[in-house]
């Protein structure tokens, strides 16, 4: 597998400056999450690294690289190719930098959305997206990046509510991938159950 190090300057050369300073900000907030969590440092700084290694390609060509690659597109990533740009990117990582560990190519799949009962690796990469230093303040912002420290569980709960909320008064609901419906259920009960306890 590839080393954090080397990683870092193949990505610096395929995104834009922007993205480039966003992915920085990802690998450092989940490698003070890994150290709190007591999770792989040199796992986590590679998930961090590559989760984003694609959302710069066009529309187009996510559907076709999809396509290559035998990825099935849903009909959500159909109407929202940049859905695809976690899964593209961990099938990029497997091919072109020999990443192989489960849970670093599960911890980039899913950092859009999230899924039902993801591992630390996967809650950290979700959530460190989420909260990383050049995040413009949203609602919810300062509570999120304060839960991050003290629960993950807690914060992708959180981090769902605020997503959920956000993206049904912007866009069209109907855009909003199941998956995160499912993990904000997910994450929900866990919530109600903590409470009730
Ligand atoms: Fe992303
Ligand atoms: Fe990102």
């Amino acid at each position: 597998m590839i080393s954090s190090k080397d990683l870092q300057k193949k990505v610096r050369k395929v995104v834009s400056e922007r993205r480039f300073e966003h992915i920085i900000g990802v690998k450092d907030t989940a490698a003070c999450l890994a150290m709190r969590y007591d999770v792989d440092l040199e796992k986590t700084l590679v998930a961090a690294l590559l989760h984003d290694y694609c959302k710069d390609l066009s529309d187009k060509e996510m559907l076709s690289e999809a396509k290559r690659r035998g990825i099935p597109v849903s009909k959500t990533e159909q109407k929202n190719p940049y859905l695809l740009h976690g899964k593209l990117a961990a099938s990029y990582g497997k091919e072109k930098f020999d990443i192989t560990n489960e849970d670093i190519l599960g911890a980039v799949t899913w950092h859009t959305t999230g899924k039902p009962n993801m591992s630390l690796l996967e809650m950290i990469i979700f959530t460190a997206d989420y909260i990383e230093p050049n995040r413009r303040m949203i609602p919810g912002l300062e509570e999120i990046r304060a839960m991050a420290f003290l629960d993950l569980e807690e914060t992708v709960y959180l981090i769902n509510l605020y997503t959920i909320r956000y993206l049904e008064s912007t866009v069209d609901p109907a855009s909003i991938d199941d998956h995160t419906y499912e993990t904000f259920e997910y994450y929900k009960y866990l919530h109600n159950s903590k409470k009730g306890a």
